[in-house]
């Protein structure tokens, strides 16, 4: 019964179900802006997408983050993703 509580957000990449600490949260803002929202509190319509370089690299791929926010996301936000998991993988690997 443990976790049941816990929730879960589905990945706009393989569609997998997560808790959200797995996730990063992606918003396109009142203003349009599509930001990446590491405190996952910033208003607007939200999108998630699983910390790993795959999961942003198929995104990028499927143009995933422009359908699930209805709106054209720039290729630097991708690439910034994609930065930003090669690291925390990077740091991963050196446990
Ligand atoms: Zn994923």
């Amino acid at each position: 019964m443990r976790n049941r509580k816990i929730p879960m957000r589905k990945c706009v990449a393989c569609q997998e179900m997560k808790t959200k600490k797995e996730l990063v949260r992606i918003v396109r803002s009142p203003e349009n802006e599509v930001i990446i929202d590491s405190t996952g509190k910033k208003s607007g319509r939200g999108a998630y997408l699983c910390k790993t370089v795959s999961c942003s690299q198929l995104a990028m791929k499927n143009n995933s983050l422009d359908r699930a926010l209805k709106h054209q996301v720039d290729r630097e936000i991708y690439e910034q993703l994609e930065l930003n998991f090669t690291k925390i993988e990077e740091h991963d690997g050196k446990k």
